[in-house]
């Protein structure tokens, strides 16, 4: 799969993933096309036997369209490279690539660390699925005596590296050393850094998990996840559950993927870029107590930041001085930033943020303070800074 390369990884996203040439004409379409299929058939039994026994061998080698076809080998080793990593599994949402994750690597009986700023289904994955399966999940903050939590039949150390909602840097390095010491597995839902600006597994995960819907798709238009591992026993563990609970991904979706991947780097740099000049803006107005975008030089994850990212992106989230009434009618003004969940697109969306949300988070120390989160897209950044401007004002 992914090769030690000496190119830089912008060079790779143009030159990987594109269709072989054909042997009569010695021509190719540059992109590979979606190659849709359910059945794939042999032209004889010796045929079929030969590729299931590379199958077995562990090779990627396709049998049956639920597995993928070289669309999603594509995007499998295009996940292999962003992340550095040397096997990738899909799945059809981030968060199927997270269940992925935990059943994979946890059974009945046994206990995992969680850090308390995940995505917030992963808590309803909780309720919903694990607790049903006597897996015990014990959520900690960046603060915590992890020592202490430690139990005899503790397996795994999840964490999101920044934080859902506020972005809070988490130390990766650390985590790793600490889960190592007791035999743990470490995983980090990658899905800020997508590969390009935050690299869990050369910074000591096993695992990173990306929601593909994000970034590398790109134009909020599909669906994926993707779990990356450098760990052959690891690797072999996602490999059957990820067969066995049927986890697949339409070809239309991962060829929209490898098509949204090629221009992650001028996406990214500009999503980053962008956020900045509105944080600037942001830091001059009355009405907003703190900014959270490691990022931003005043954000207390700014050092961490600066030791573990090569870049950033459009996510920043925004406290701010207002009753919760205000806040809405701030949300409500605001004419560029749509209303919504997800990000990673090409268009600046809002969420406004619940308590109940915020309450999970002992980062959060807003007190009664709002937030909303927001997502900085491609737009001109004057138009967007405009946009806050006047609805701030309409909020007042
Ligand atoms: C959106 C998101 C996910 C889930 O991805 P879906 O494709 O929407 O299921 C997982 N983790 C993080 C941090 C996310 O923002």
């Amino acid at each position: 799969m992914s090769k030690d390369s000496d190119v830089h990884i912008d060079t790779l996203l143009q030159h990987t993933a594109t269709a072989a040439f054909d042997s009569q004409t010695g021509s190719a379409p540059v992109n590979l096309p979606s190659m849709r299929a359910s059945t794939v058939r042999f032209k004889n039994l010796d045929a079929l036997e030969t590729v299931q026994r590379r199958k077995a061998g562990g090779q990627r080698a396709a049998t049956y369209g639920r597995m993928g076809m070289d669309t999603h080998a594509a995007l499998e080793q295009v996940f292999c490279e962003l992340e550095g990593g040397t096997h990738a599994y899909l799945a059809s949402s981030g968060l199927a690539g997270i269940t992925m994750v935990m059943t994979s690597l946890l059974s009945a009986g046994d206990h995992a660390l969680v850090a308390d700023c995940v995505y917030g289904p992963v808590y309803e994955l909780d309720e919903a699925l694990l607790k049903r399966m006597n897996i015990e999940l014990t959520y900690f903050s960046a603060g915590d005596d992890l020592e202490s939590l430690v139990r005899p039949n503790t397996r795994l150390v999840y964490v999101e590296s920044p934080g859902s909602l506020l972005f809070q840097m988490l130390d990766l390095p650390a985590l790793s050393g600490f889960a190592r010491r007791h035999g743990l597995v470490l995983a980090c839902d990658n899905t800020w850094g997508s590969g390009y600006i935050y690299r869990p597994l050369a910074l000591g995960a096993q695992v990173s998990v990306v929601a593909g819907t994000k970034y590398v798709g790109g134009h909020s238009d599909l669906m994926l996840g993707a779990v990356v591992t450098n760990d052959a026993a690891i690797a072999q563990r996602l490999n059957r559950t990820q067969y066995a609970m049927g986890y697949s991904v339409s070809a239309d979706d991962a060829w929209l993927a490898l098509r949204g991947v090629r221009t992650l780097p001028i996406r990214m740099a500009q999503h980053a870029r962008h956020a900045l000049q509105v944080c600037e803006f942001l830091s001059t107005r009355p009405e907003v107590a703190r900014i959270y975008h490691p990022a931003w030089p005043a954000d207390p994850g700014h050092a961490l930041w600066q030791r573990d990212c090569t870049g950033s992106n459009g996510m920043l989230a925004v406290q701010l001085r207002m009753t919760p009434q205000a806040s809405r009618r701030f949300v409500d003004a605001l004419r560029l930033f749509g209303i919504g969940f997800s990000w990673g697109g090409f268009e600046s969306l809002v969420q406004w943020v619940t308590r109940g949300e915020l309450a999970r988070h002992q980062y959060w120390t807003g007190a009664d303070d709002a937030l909303v989160r927001l997502h900085i897209g491609l737009e001109d950044p004057r138009d967007l800074i405009a946009d806050l401007k006047q609805a701030l004002e309409a909020a007042a």
